[in-house]
């Protein structure tokens, strides 16, 4: 017999609700606070955000339904294969089986449709009209453009400057699906103007591109214009839980009861929460799993920074968020995996390591890219950068098992392919990428800034 390599599930057998992590936490969330450290209310979010979309931030159900028509957009290419990494095993000798949700094979390459395509519908039912956002390396504007394309809303993105210049495609990407895609800082806002009259050769940055998208969206005169963000926030994680919903009717049908150790990589969160939070109600119950999200050396915010209430943006436009972090001004080193470099973490997941229901490590990014390598020769899939370290870890695990002679059964998220993402790869290939680590000082002082905030319990 042929051993089966993919195990697909029909159009029909696709989640048709997403699971809710916050009502099953052993301890409940800390709210977000507003200016003066008072709890945020709804009302306060809505000039960004729809009222739909904030009611989901905030919800305590359990199981939310994903509306039909969100479901058919995802059926374009969910559910999405699960595969047995045989080739990558049988290069490590290793009697572990390792599994992979494969999100690599969604329009924009990458998990960020799953959550792309039901807020930009969301949108569109409270009658909003066009959505802005920013993206850094490009891959949630591909995301969000092509969303906003299958559900007919204007889609404006703000791209920092210096990844505008050194990756064309993926703006050519977003234009492609009908979005505009502009550099940032730009001079059709006012924060953009201020900033290149004072520094006009400036690369811009994540924080500066989220306040130019948060302006636009709240200075809309007729009030129809929202913001999206790709990752961080509570309905994001919720969205992105498609992935272990699937995964786990798919590991039933290959005859595992259960994973031994799931693992993610974590910029801001979202593959990481969509694969394992399924499976952390099964531990919450006492399921014996160990599940692991994995970051970079040079942006360790689960391994090394507090649990504290911080910024998402250095502008400081965002409210406070109970999260582990780095601090709002920490500006991680230029490494490749450009989706990883995020100062914070969402509070979904920071409040799954306060509770101990996950660990994390961090790996240098030549260990991942080495990894990398090896699973496309393997495997046959170029990883993106951020998907390396999710990789890397699986292989340490599965060395792990290999010594302790256990056929463990690891699953880990394919968070994306890296087909767009190569010039990381020559670096690595011509022996010019260098490992970062931040020394102890650099870290204590960003987070002197923030050391008179709010604490959450
Ligand atoms: C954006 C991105 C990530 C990191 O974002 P999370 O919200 O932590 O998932 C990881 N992998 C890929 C391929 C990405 O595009």
């Amino acid at each position: 017999m042929t051993r089966q390599k993919k195990i697909f599930l029909s159009e029909s057998e696709m989640p048709k609700q997403w699971y809710n992590l916050a009502p099953d936490l052993p301890t409940p969330m800390n709210p977000p606070l507003g200016p003066g450290g008072k709890p945020l209310s709804p009302e306060q979010l809505a000039p960004v955000f729809p009222m739909n979309l904030i009611e989901q931030e905030v919800s305590q159900q359990r199981w939310i339904d994903i509306p039909d028509e969100v479901r058919q957009i995802l059926l374009q290419w969910r559910p999405s294969p699960l595969i047995r990494a045989y080739e990558l095993e049988e290069a490590l000798g290793t009697p572990a089986k390792i599994y992979y949700k494969n999100e690599g094979v969604s329009p924009a390459g990458s998990h960020k449709p799953n959550t792309a395509v039901p807020q930009a519908w969301y949108n569109k039912q409270f009658g909003i009209k066009k959505l802005t956002t920013e993206t850094g390396a490009g891959q949630w504007g591909t995301a969000l453009a092509y969303a906003c394309s299958q559900i007919g809303l204007e889609c404006k993105v703000y791209m920092v400057r210096v990844s505008f210049d050194q990756k064309p495609f993926r703006k050519l990407i977003m234009r492609t699906y009908g979005s505009r895609c502009i550099a940032s800082p730009s001079p059709e806002t006012n924060i953009g103007r201020e900033i290149l009259a004072k520094t006009p050769d400036t690369p811009g940055s994540l924080g500066i591109a989220i306040s130019e998208a948060i302006e636009e969206a709240v200075s809309d005169p007729n009030g129809e214009t929202r913001y999206s963000l790709g990752s961080v926030l509570n309905h994001v994680m919720l969205h992105q839980t498609i992935i272990g919903l699937e995964a786990k009717k798919q590991l039933a049908i290959a005859g595992i009861k259960k994973p031994d150790v799931i693992i993610a990589c974590c910029g801001g969160g979202s593959n990481f929460a969509g694969l394992t939070f399924p499976f952390m109600a099964d531990k919450i119950n006492g399921a014996d799993i160990q599940i692991i999200g994995v970051e970079p050396f040079s942006c360790p915010t689960l391994t090394k920074a507090p649990f504290v209430y911080d910024h998402g943006d250095v502008a400081q436009m965002t409210p406070m968020l109970p999260m582990y972090s780095l601090g709002h001004k920490f500006v991680a080193a230029p490494i490749h995996a450009g989706g990883l470099r995020y100062h914070g973490m969402a509070p979904l997941v920071s409040a799954a390591l306060r509770d101990k229901l996950m660990e994390a490590v961090a790996i240098h990014q030549s260990e991942c890219f080495e990894a990398g390598l090896l699973f496309a020769r393997t495997e046959g899939i170029v990883p993106a950068p951020e998907t390396t370290h999710a990789i890397a870890a699986t292989i340490r695990e599965a060395k792990k098992a290999k010594e302790e002679g256990k056929e463990k059964v690891i699953l880990f998220n394919f968070s994306g392919h890296g087909l767009m993402d190569l010039l990381g790869y020559e670096k690595y290939m011509d022996g010019q990428l260098s490992d970062y680590e931040y020394p102890d000082d650099y870290i204590k002082a960003n987070l002197e800034a923030i050391k008179d905030f709010p604490m959450p319990k």
